[in-house]
């Protein structure tokens, strides 16, 4: 007897900097995950959902494969795993907006920069397909040392005359003596999703938690705003309304020429926002925040 796999399989980290964003994420898609301590999987208790949690390196290959139908990973593991032709590619469904970071050649504070003096040195890096792609893209003949952590002590250990790494705030590169000076790939975590065949109640399961995820994502950078206004002065607030297109406007009863109008702002609304909101006419503007969002 065959036995149908029911439940969403996703792979995610196990700990490291995408592990809480991501484990909050799904906390705030409603998923309760109980949490087993130094296990290999996670349960969802009110969700068809099992997560794996692995290293990140491992999980496009386990959603290329099919082994897991989900993954939450970094733009530079997937794009590093993309450039080796052995490996299934996998589908992008959502970018998820946190672990930003990018991927740069950085070299000795006290150099200039210019892509020619990268020519027959050596580079360290953990990402030894995108770093080699960019140098043949440039026509730069170079030599890649594959490092799997401490890339930014290549130089200082006489590993490597410079490296491309991950890059955040730039503190640890300047700590060993280093600037950053040319980004070869900008970077946030991303959503997969396998290639392999799901079973259709699955891929309709993907498709909800996709949805979720990206309500989340909108509801965090998105405010519902509620203010008064001149008739006259709509068009001036429509325009200063952050990504707020088509706002609701209804007649205030006893106020002749006035009217409210609701809106909701999908980019952050500033203090400045209200000040010149407020200019152009507006009174008792409220901001809310929203609570649940499905798009
Ligand atoms: P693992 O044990 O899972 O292999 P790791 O050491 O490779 O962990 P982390 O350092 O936790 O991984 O980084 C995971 C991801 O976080 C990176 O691949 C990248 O997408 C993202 N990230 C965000 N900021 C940074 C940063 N400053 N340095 C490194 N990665 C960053
Ligand atoms: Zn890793």
């Amino acid at each position: 007897m065959t036995t149908t796999i029911t439940r969403l399989r996703m792979a995610v980290q196990k700990s490291g900097r995408l592990a809480d964003a991501g484990d909050g994420l799904l906390a705030k898609a409603g998923i309760k995950i109980r949490s087993a301590k130094g296990q290999l999987t996670a349960r969802a208790t009110n969700f068809p959902l099992d997560l794996m949690l692995v290293r990140d390196d491992d999980i496009p290959t386990l959603v290329g494969d099919g082994v897991c139908d989900l993954g939450i990973v970094g733009l530079n593991v997937l794009e590093e795993y993309r450039l080796d032709p052995a490996n299934e590619d996998v589908d992008v469904l959502a970018r998820l907006g946190f672990g930003g970071c990018a991927l740069k050649i950085a070299i000795p504070v006290v150099d200039d920069w210019s892509p020619a003096m990268l020519e027959g040195k050596r580079i360290a890096t953990s990402y030894p397909l995108l770093t080699r792609d960019w140098l043949s893209r440039e026509g730069i003949e170079a030599e890649v040392v594959t490092m799997h952590g401490a890339v930014e002590l290549a130089p200082r250990l006489g590993i490597a005359d410079y490296v491309c790494d991950l890059v955040s705030t730039g503190q640890t590169l300047e700590a060993n003596g280093l600037k950053p000076v040319h980004t070869i790939l900008e970077s946030e975590s991303v959503l997969i999703r396998t290639r392999a065949a799901m079973a259709p109640p699955m891929v309709d399961r993907a498709e909800a938690l996709k949805t979720r995820m990206l309500g989340v994502i909108a509801t965090a950078e998105s405010k519902y705003i509620v203010l008064n206004a001149p008739e006259e002065a709509l068009a001036d607030i429509t325009r200063i309304l952050p990504g707020a297109e088509a706002p609701t406007v209804m007649p205030l009863m006893g106020m002749d020429g006035h009217v409210a109008v609701q809106a909701v702002a999908r980019e952050s609304v500033f203090w400045e926002t209200l000040e010149a909101l407020k200019a152009a006419g507006a009174r008792d503007i409220l901001v809310m925040p929203i609570e649940k969002m499905m798009l």
